[in-house]
């Protein structure tokens, strides 16, 4: 069985600001981290590789060269290979430019059983990418995945709701996408680490020429969205006020505050 989890390397948004003046992100001096619902979707592949014999997992991830330091720590946490798709023609794309170019990637690779990405990455968070790729490749696809089994070439999945959850199977190959309730990531081992650092080859890097896709549709240029403007919505807060008496005629004033504003 061979799984393809799909890795975005996203800043960490704790430290993230949005400058004030340009109003573009601050990503100097900002560590970049795992986008940490693709951490979720590599633990299930590992696991599933745990538990079953002949699964091969690979991490494919679209970014800049130093990405590769999140595929290293993937390989580190135990994925066996893993492809940098790293190009300046897929520079400045939106998600149908992204999901267009990984998914011609993954027709590339071939013979695959499952694709696994995470919800939704922290930046761009959107939550768009895992469908549309699921779209180009013509694959059924179950989002919110919160619990996985495999039984041969079926998945059973619990795709979580606000308030409960769907069981839904599919044949594979399928499209998941991983939410944090599915497991919690393991650390990188030791011997992992050890692999993922002495191995240069473990990662290939893969530009525009490596795969089948259509110039047009990919990068800034093929990017039918573009981002207008980013900013921090100035604080609402007011100064507040404070409520006095006892227990009965604070909760009586606020009852009269809540209708004043017609809350209730
Ligand atoms: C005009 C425009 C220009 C942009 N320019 C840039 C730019 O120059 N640099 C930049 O970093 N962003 C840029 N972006 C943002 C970029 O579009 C999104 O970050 C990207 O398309 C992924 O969308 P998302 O972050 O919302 O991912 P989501 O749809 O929320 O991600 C869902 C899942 O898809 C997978 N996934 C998403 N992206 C990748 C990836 N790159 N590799 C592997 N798996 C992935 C992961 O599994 C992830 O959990 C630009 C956006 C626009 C509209």
């Amino acid at each position: 069985m061979r799984i393809i989890v799909c890795v975005k390397q996203v800043p960490d948004t704790n430290e993230v600001r949005i400058d004030p003046v340009k109003g573009t992100l601050i990503r100097e001096g900002v560590p970049s981290i795992i986008n940490p619902d693709d951490k979720n979707a590599l633990e299930e592949a590992l696991k599933i590789k745990d538990t079953h014999d002949d699964v091969e997992v690979m991490v494919l991830s679209m970014g800049p060269p130093q990405a590769k330091e999140a595929l290293k720590e993937a390989i580190a946490m135990g994925a066996d290979k893993a492809i940098l798709l790293s190009d300046r023609a897929f520079a400045g794309a939106d998600t149908w430019a992204t999901s267009t170019t990984i998914a011609a990637a993954i027709r590339k690779i071939g013979n695959y059983d499952i694709i696994f990405c995470g919800r939704q990455a922290i930046d761009g968070d959107t939550a768009q990418v895992g469908p549309q790729i699921g779209e180009h490749l013509g694959l059924s696809q179950i989002t919110y995945v919160e619990k996985l089994e495999i039984n041969g070439k079926e998945v059973t999945a619990h795709r979580s709701l606000e308030d409960g959850y769907y069981v839904v199977k599919a044949e594979m190959p399928v499209l998941l996408t991983a939410i944090k309730e599915l497991n919690e990531p393991r650390y990188p081992s030791v011997k992992g680490i050890y692999k993922a650092y002495r191995n240069e080859e473990l990662v290939k890097v893969w530009t525009v020429d490596d795969i089948d896709v259509d110039r047009e549709q990919i990068g800034l240029k093929g990017s039918p969205t573009q981002v207008k403007k980013s900013f921090t919505p100035a604080s609402s807060k007011t100064g507040g006020e404070m409520l006095t008496g006892s227990p009965s005629e604070i909760a009586r004033q606020f009852v009269v505050r809540l209708k004043e504003r017609q809350i209730i």
